[in-house]
This record gives C-alpha cells, sequence and structure tokens, in this order.
C-alpha cells in the first residue's frame, strides 16, 4: 500500500469517544475511517459500541431528559458519524505498528490500513465475576449493573436493599452513593480488610445504610425476570446463605482494551493509555491520539469520553495540518 493512499485519520473503537472523533474528524473534512469491532460471543467482554451497549438506560447524558436507551444512543452516535461520511469497518484492530509512518493497522480480517493519523478509543471492559446468572440478568436489566453511577439511580433500585462487590474505592464510592437511594446497601468483600483508601472506607464505616460483608464471594445471583437475592459463600467457613436483595453492582475493577498496544503506545501500571500532557490526548507516539475510557481510569463515563473523543479528533486535525495533511 503506497503512503499516498494512507488515511489522513484511523480511529479505533466505536463508544461514545471513538464516535464523537470521528462526527469532529468527519466535519474537519478528515474523511475517517472508524474500526467499529466485532460483536463477540460474550456480550460481557465487548460489543461495537462499547459499554453502552450493555446499559438499559442512561439517565445522566445531558440532552435527554427523560433519559435515553444505552443501545440506541450508540446508534444515533453512530448515524450521525455516517451522516457526515465517515467509513466504517466492523473489524477488530488485532496489531499496530507505531514504529513507521504512515502507522500501519492490521484487523481481524481484511485488508491492512495505514493511517497518518490514529485515534484509539477501544475503552475499558467492568470485570465481572462470571456467576452463572449474572449475566442473564444483566443483559434483560433485571438488576445486574457493573456501574453504580450509571444505574444507581434507576427507579429499580430506589428504596432497595442492594449488594456491591468490591472492597476497592469504586466499591467504597458506589456503596456511598447508592445509599442515597437505597434502604440498605451490603458490601461483600473477599478479604478481612478493603483495599480502599482509608477515606473512603471511613465514610462507608460512617453510613448507618451500608454494612460490610467480611471473607464472603458470591456464589449465584437468585431470580427470574427481577434480581431476588444473592447466593454467598464464606471462604473461612465455607457457609453458603442467601441474601435477599433486589438490585447487585459489580465494583471489582475495570480492565482498559489496550493488549493489541502493547509495545506500541506507553502504558501505566494498570495498562491504561499515559497521556504526555493532561490538557491533550497526545499519547506517546506523535500522531496517536488516545480519547474515552482506555485513557482514563478516573471518571468513565460516556459524556466524558465523548468529550475526550472531541478533543482526540481536534487534536488530531492539528497535528495533520502542522505535518501538511490535509
Ligand atoms: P481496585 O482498586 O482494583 O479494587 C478492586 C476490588 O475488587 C478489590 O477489593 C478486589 O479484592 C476486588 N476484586 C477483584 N476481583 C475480584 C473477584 N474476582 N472476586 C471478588 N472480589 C474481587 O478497583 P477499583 O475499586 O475500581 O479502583 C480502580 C482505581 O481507581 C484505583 O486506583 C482506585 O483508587 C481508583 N478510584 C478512585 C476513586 C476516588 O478516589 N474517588 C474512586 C474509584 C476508583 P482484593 O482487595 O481482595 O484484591
Amino acid at each position: 500500500m503506497s503512503e499516498d493512499s494512507a488515511e489522513k485519520v484511523v480511529v479505533i473503537g466505536s463508544g461514545p469517544a471513538g464516535w464523537t472523533a470521528a462526527i469532529y474528524a468527519a466535519r474537519a473534512n478528515l474523511s475517517p475511517l472508524v474500526f467499529e469491532g466485532r460483536p463477540k460471543q460474550s456480550p460481557s467482554l465487548e460489543l461495537p459500541g462499547g459499554q453502552l451497549m450493555l446499559t438499559t438506560e442512561v439517565e445522566n447524558y445531558p440532552g435527554f431528559s427523560e433519559g435515553v436507551d444505552g443501545p440506541a444512543m450508540m446508534l444515533e452516535f453512530r448515524k450521525q458519524a455516517e451522516r457526515f461520511d465517515t467509513r466504517i469497518r466492523t473489524e477488530d484492530i488485532v496489531k499496530v505498528d507505531f514504529s513507521q509512518r504512515p502507522f500501519s493497522l492490521t484487523p481481524d480480517e481484511g485488508e491492512p490500513s495505514k493511517a497518518h493519523a490514529v485515534i484509539v478509543a477501544t475503552g475499558a471492559m467492568a470485570n465481572w465475576l462470571g456467576l452463572p446468572n449474572e449475566q442473564r440478568l444483566a443483559q434483560s436489566g433485571g438488576g445486574v449493573s457493573a456501574c453504580a453511577i450509571c444505574d444507581g439511580a434507576l427507579p429499580i433500585f430506589r428504596g432497595k436493599v442492594l449488594v456491591v462487590f468490591g472492597g476497592g474505592d469504586s466499591a467504597m464510592e458506589e456503596s456511598t452513593y447508592l445509599s442515597k437511594f437505597a434502604s440498605k446497601v451490603h458490601v461483600i468483600h473477599r478479604r478481612d480488610q478493603l483495599r480502599a483508601s482509608k477515606t473512603m472506607q471511613q465514610r462507608v464505616f460512617d453510613n448507618p445504610k451500608i454494612e460490610i460483608v467480611w471473607d464472603t464471594v458470591g456464589v449465584d445471583i437468585l431470580g427470574d425476570d427481577k434480581v431476588t437475592g444473592v447466593r454467598l459463600r464464606n471462604v473461612k467457613t465455607d457457609e453458603e446463605r442467601t441474601l435477599d436483595c433486589q438490585g447487585v453492582f459489580m465494583a471489582i475493577g475495570h480492565t482498559p482494551n489496550t493488549a493489541f498496544l502493547e509495545g506500541q503506545l506507553e502504558l501505566d501500571k494498570k495498562k491504561y493509555i499515559k497521556l504526555t500532557d493532561p490538557f491533550h490526548t497526545c499519547t506517546s507516539v506523535e500522531g496517536v491520539f488516545a480519547a474515552g475510557d482506555v485513557a482514563d481510569s478516573v471518571y468513565r463515563q460516556a459524556v466524558t469520553a465523548a468529550g475526550m473523543g472531541c478533543k482526540a479528533a481536534i487534536d488530531a486535525e492539528r497535528w495533520l495540518a502542522a505535518k501538511g495533511v490535509e
């Protein structure tokens, strides 16, 4: 493939960050190509459209006063990108070579692609426990979620008994947040010590609505259409019991989708892409930009991801202009 046939900008990923980057890049006449990824067998792992494809209702994205269905919202993002002549390939990028210019990108099937600039927006996956009925109840909107900030304020959880799995800062933050709506929150932790920072722990200890269940792991989530309880096992006594509840939240960490970037881009110790400047989306390789959860372990919101996608497209546009690629 000759250098002339190289794309001006390729976007990898199709969540709020990827589509927003594509919309901005397309409107800047950069004719972006988006590798949107391929649906995986287990929807809990990855879908084109990112984590919002697993969310039932999004109530905190500004502009939707009545809330919006997550997958429907991603379809709108995609349609908006297409309206401005974004080209889309439903393939996964499995390998990149950022050591030569133009960069080369290898999909799992189909022709490799060359690009002068690349925006990585492949997101992060919430970790799940892998309990037998977890995904069934998560995908049916039955009351299992991996994002309390996204879903916790939904009517099905208000005034209810809720369970949060995890012992880190996310579990503390999410149980504290949920306690505003729930009648009671049980934090289930597998050890007798929390991983969370002391301040966050103290906030939980001081909250009369939150109870920590120590040394305990999940065995299954119970319920036909809606969650009715969790089956738990104490790891010290091996005793099993059922705890009645109406909602279950996973807060056991996230894994950024960066495996295909190993050795090509600088990653932090948790494998998130390192940004070289907090006000821009530049990575350790000039001409490669990153947006959304793949470079943000802190906020992880659809609206912050979309904002970063916008920044990445503007950063790429300016960088390409400075290099004379227009
Ligand atoms: P984390 O710190 O990695 O904690 C994950 C928790 O889940 C740990 O308590 C871990 O147990 C538990 N866990 C992991 N896998 C499990 C499994 N298979 N079964 C049962 N339990 C499991 O993740 P995080 O809480 O999402 O935090 C990620 C990063 O973001 C951290 O650096 C955190 O400080 C930061 N953060 C900060 C804030 C804030 O400051 N406001 C809020 C949220 C997150 P073990 O402890 O036994 O390993």
